[in-house]
């Protein structure tokens, strides 16, 4: 027998029951914020179709030439999903989601894997929650998006960030914009980077997107997709910024946000936070008006948001933000012998019915051995049961906070712990 010990892979994580306590309350949070800007949860499948995130991502992103994991089973070709925007677009063609009427918005919350280095705030399977909102053309729709984003932070209390946008321009602008880079930096090729110096052939916007050192001084003088655009995604981008400030809610705007991803149009956006560390982003998003179209819908507007999970914990550890913690049982059954932890199993449901928290020990252990389990459980009762107790169906009764006990019968222990 082999002795590798199995493990998770790189970059690969177990979310532990004290994990999944706070898991499930941050995607409560999301959620009720979702409800009330009347967004409706989609799911779509772990693995889809590798052209559909060629296609839609783009082939010369990070994400498809480098960051896919990718199979063929058969004639078929499975990419676990590394993003959720291509999916649901996918989806929403596939389901004829326009004929349903008006605009749709839907929101989800799930595991992505891409094959990066791993890093803190930085893993092959992470989580994103995000949203989109197709069928509205309207900087109304930008706004939207942006302050449902922002409000999943403001809920947990998270100010101290920094919403970033731009414009990224409609293709045409884009393509002036491509040449007029293009041109800027080729005299200036062999100060850049390796990367850089790579993206100036393939995509000359990916270099301002750098984060190494030597290109910084370089991007500063590198002219702005804000002098390109045309007077429609101008007005486009003003209206946004003037729904932003009308919502309250601070940005920036940095005419050097471009995003990793392809498919974006007009609205650029990114939320950055100072406690994270070199992977800053916590989420980020825009429009993506030509993306349905290219991965064979009819055309349709569209403008969305996705954020990290993990950095989203990041910062709310860094915060000493508190989330509530595993609920300890409301009654632990303590019991001697074969016929008193047959009437505890029994006994349980009929108080778990009532919405209480039950357990008891599995094992037959000691008395002691299940008093000390129950202390660490935290359990707020104690019943105690043996033959003689079953007998006269009088249980002990313990207070596991107050250290006090009594002697009782179930029918008033049941009560007394439902009133308080
Ligand atoms: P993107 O889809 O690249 O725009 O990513 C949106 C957000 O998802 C980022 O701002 C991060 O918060 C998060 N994210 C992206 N990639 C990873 C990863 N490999 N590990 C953890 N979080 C990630």
């Amino acid at each position: 027998m082999s002795t590798t010990k199995l493990t998770t892979h790189h970059g690969m994580v177990d979310l532990l029951p004290e994990d999944t306590e706070k898991w499930n309350y941050i995607e409560s949070v999301i959620k009720d914020v979702a409800r009330r800007y009347h967004f409706q949860e989609i799911r779509t499948p772990i693995m889809e179709p590798t052209e559909l995130i060629a296609r839609g991502v783009g082939q010369l992103t990070d994400i498809v030439s480098k960051e896919m994991f990718a199979f063929n089973r058969g004639d078929d070709q499975y990419v676990l999903r590394p993003e959720g925007t291509a999916p649901v677009a996918r989806a929403f063609i596939q389901h004829h989601m326009a004929q349903r009427g008006g605009v749709q918005r839907l929101f989800y919350i799930g595991p992505f894997f891409r094959a990066e280095r791993p890093q803190k705030g930085r893993q092959r399977q992470f989580h994103q929650f995000g949203a989109e909102l197709i069928g509205a053309k309207g900087a109304i729709a930008d706004a939207e998006i942006i302050a449902f984003m922002m409000e999943v932070y403001r809920r947990f209390g998270i100010e101290n960030i920094k919403l970033k946008v731009n414009s990224v321009g409609n293709p045409s602008s884009r393509a002036a914009y491509k040449k007029a880079l293009y041109e800027y930096f080729v005299p200036l090729q062999d100060q850049l980077s390796d990367i850089s110096r790579n993206r100036l052939e393939s995509n000359p916007m990916r270099i301002l997107d750098s984060k190494e050192e030597q290109d910084q001084p370089l991007k500063e003088k590198a002219p702005r997709i804000t002098d390109y655009l045309e007077k429609e995604s101008r007005d486009h981008y003003e209206e946004v910024q003037q729904h932003l400030k009308q919502l309250g809610i601070p940005f920036e705007t940095d005419p050097f946000l471009v995003r990793g991803l392809d498919y974006y149009t007009e609205t650029a956006f990114e939320l950055i936070s100072p406690d994270l560390g070199s992977q800053d982003a916590l989420g980020g998003g825009g429009r993506y008006d030509l993306l349905i179209e290219e991965i064979g819908g009819a055309p349709a507007p569209a403008v969305g948001f996705a954020c990290g999970m993990e950095r989203l914990l990041i910062v709310l550890e860094a915060l000493n933000i508190e989330l509530p913690s595993a609920e300890p049982p409301d009654v632990y059954f303590v019991t001697r012998g074969a016929p008193a932890a047959k009437w505890a199993l029994e006994t349980m449901p009929g108080l778990r019915s009532k919405g209480l928290v039950c357990t008891m020990d599995y094992s037959g252990r000691s008395i002691k051995a299940q008093m000390k389990d129950a202390n660490r459980q935290q359990a707020r009762y104690a019943i105690i049961a043996g033959e003689q107790e079953l007998e006269e169906q009088i249980f002990t009764f313990r207070d596991m906070s107050e250290s006090t006990e009594k002697k009782a019968a179930m029918a008033d222990i049941i009560s007394e712990i439902c009133q308080k």
